[in-house]
Parts: structure tokens; sequence; C-alpha cells
């Protein structure tokens, strides 16, 4: 699904100089690379404060943690998403409210968002699935109606630019009051190992931020509150300084890559290509399809035998995950992201896709549908 050699090869005087030089100074926590890459990422984002941390689960759920959220809070968030979305609610002992999302975009659906407010309800989290923003012109205004947090989970749309009906626009990660990133290898910008990072303008929030990461600790040894140990460690720091001066080329190759298979696929009406929102921009981390009367496991195993990935992202809905069965919620509740779960299958996506690759792919793909 990624070439992450082949991305390497090209910068590789670049990058191993900057991680021998983190290797010669032997500061590999908290050393000045960390410090660097967050003012760096800050200013891409046009974001006040950049927090790093160790993931992006980590991410989220010291944002939860810093907004003072209490056990029995609830929080809403997205039927269809990745686990981590869910499991740090959950963990920190705040109820996670599923809503359904819609049929186009994959994002949080804003009207499902309305309906599940309760006078319990703390905060929302919109997941910027695969890329994309989700409606965050009308999620913001529903969270100030009602006055919620709203968490951005920008995992997968570092880069994605979102724009506002007054025409101003701002990047993933820097609408809501505080969001978090993943630089997982595989995200869109990603480290040669875990990273994450939290983004917030608010300045209070900042410094508790700072302060949870780093075990509750505001003078050395004296722990005003209970935090946790997530630190970014300066090697993966000075990958992805080195790494974020290509951030908008990649994203510009994944765009690219994401063209040639909407020209590949369009007019076949066993395949729906990605619809791209009006208000945001796609950074396309994941490319993913959905399959209208076609066997989605054939389809991937005719792949997989021609060495082609074609994961499901994702097969199970949150609420009917083991872990997370909850009386409030059964089969049927959320019918798009059920229908989704069923139909969608995700073609390779990265910045080192040739059209000799992209052809192969889409190819097969065909093949197989018009075939069936
Ligand atoms: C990757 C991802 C996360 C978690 O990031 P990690 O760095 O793997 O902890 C959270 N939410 C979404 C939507 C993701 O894609």
């Amino acid at each position: 699904m990624v070439d992450l050699v082949g991305q390497y090869q090209k910068i590789k005087k670049e990058m191993d100089e900057a991680v021998i030089n983190v290797i010669g100074s032997a500061a590999f926590i908290n050393g000045p690379e960390v410090n660097n890459f967050q003012k760096a990422l800050a200013q891409y984002l046009g974001a006040k404060h950049v927090i790093p941390c160790a993931n992006g689960t980590d991410a989220l759920q010291v944002a939860m943690m810093a907004l003072n959220l209490k056990p029995g809070d609830e929080v809403i968030t997205s039927s269809f998403t990745f686990i981590a979305t869910a499991e740090v609610i959950a963990l920190l002992g705040l109820t996670p409210v599923l809503v359904d999302v819609l049929p186009d975009t994959f994002n949080i659906d804003p009207e499902a968002i309305r309906k599940a407010i309760t006078p319990k309800t703390k905060a929302i989290v919109p997941v910027h699935l695969f890329g994309q923003c989700a409606n965050m012109e009308e999620i913001m205004a529903i969270a100030n109606e009602h006055q919620l947090y709203v968490i951005e989970d920008a995992c997968q749309a570092i880069g994605a630019e979102y724009t506002f009906r007054d025409g101003s626009v701002k990047k993933a990660g820097t609408i809501g009051h505080v969001a978090g990133v993943s630089f997982f290898p595989s995200k869109n910008l990603g480290c040669y190992g875990d990273g994450g990072a939290i983004f917030t303008d608010d300045d209070a929030l900042a410094a508790q931020l700072k302060v949870i990461v780093n075990h509750g600790m505001t003078v050395r040894y004296y722990h005003d509150y209970v935090g946790v140990n997530s630190r970014l460690d300066s090697l993966q720091a000075a990958v992805l300084r080195v790494k974020l001066n290509y951030l908008d080329e990649y994203t510009a190759q994944r765009q690219r890559a994401a063209d040639y298979y909407n020209r590949a696929f369009a007019d076949n009406a066993k395949i729906t290509t990605p619809v791209i929102s009006k208000n945001s921009t796609h950074v396309f981390h994941q490319y993913t399809l959905i399959l209208n009367h076609t066997n989605r496991d054939g389809l991937q195993k005719y792949l997989n035998d021609k060495e082609i990935p074609a994961p499901v992202y994702y097969p199970v809905p949150l609420h009917l995950q083991k872990a997370y069965i909850d009386p409030r919620y059964s089969e049927g509740d959320f019918p798009v992201t059920e229908k989704l779960c069923k139909s969608v299958i995700s073609l390779p996506m990265h910045t080192e896709l040739d059209e000799e690759q992209l052809n192969y792919i889409a190819t097969a793909v065909l093949d197989f549908v018009n075939q069936e």
C-alpha cells in the first residue's frame, strides 16, 4: 500500500545526514530537533501551538485529558473510523456516542450529531476520514450553539485545506479547539517509527497539554496532574523535519494518482470513485472505492493474486466491534456505515506510484468487475 523505501531513496542523502546528526549529538529525548520540527510544523499549519507526542492515539487521549472531560461525559464521534478514536474515549471512562456518516464523503453527518446531543454531551470528535475534512463549518456552528469542544482527529488528513463560506481557509487540525495527528510511517507525513502531535491555538490549553504529556509535571519532580509519558523522540523529529519540506509535493503526487484512478473508473456503474466535498481538498490518505453489486471478496482475492494489495478500511463498524458492544446500539442503527463496511475497498495509494503501476492496478480492477 505504500513504498517507503522508494520514497526514502529520493531523499537519502538529506535524511541520512539529519539522522546521523541526532545520533552524534546524543540528544535523543527533547533535543533541539524536536523543538525545530514543532516550530516548522506550527508555521506550515498556521497553528499557534504544536505539542509533539508519541503517537496519534496519545494525541487524542491527551487532548481529552486536557479538556478536563469527566467520566460519564458524552463524546460524539463517527461509527465509521479507525478504532483509536473510540478507544481513548472509552479508556478515559467517557461515553462514546456514535453517529452515522454521510454516504458520499464517509465523514460524520452533522444532522446526526445534532440529534445525538444530550445535556451530558461535552465534545465532538470529527474524523477527517481518508484525507478530507468533515463539514467543519456546520460542526463548529453546532459546537458553538451547544458549548461543546471540538477535537479533530486529523490523523489521516494532514495538509488538507478547508474553505469556509466567508472564503477563509484553514488547514485540517487548526479548526476545532484541539486536534490530534499521527506520524505513523504510512500516514501522509510519516516518520520511521511512531509519532504524533497535538495542535491548538489556545494558550492555556497548550500549557496544560505540555504538562500532561510529561507526567503531569509542572516543575521538575512536582506533579500537579495525573499525566502520561508521551514523547516524540529526536530521531523521529529529525525525520519529520526533512519530510515536512516535501509534504505538499507528496500530497500532489497522491492527488495525481487519484486522478488517474478516477479517469480509469469514470462511468463504470459498478464502481463509485471518491467524492470530493466542495469545501475541502482531499489529500488521499486512502483511495477508497464503493463497489456496487460486485463481489468484493472476489475482487480482493483477484487483486492480491496479482500482488496488488486491496485492504478494506474498515470491515466492521465501531458499534459491532466485540470490545465495544453496547446495549444502546444494534445492527441496523447506522445504515450508511454498515453499507460502507460491506462495499468499500482501497487501492494502493502513495507518493511513488508511476503510470505503469497505476495502469496495472486499474486494468486489473476493470478486468474483474467487467467480467463479473
Ligand atoms: C492512525 C490513526 C489514529 C492513530 O494513530 P497512531 O499514531 O497509530 O496511534 C487515530 N485515528 C485515525 C483516524 C487514524 O487513522
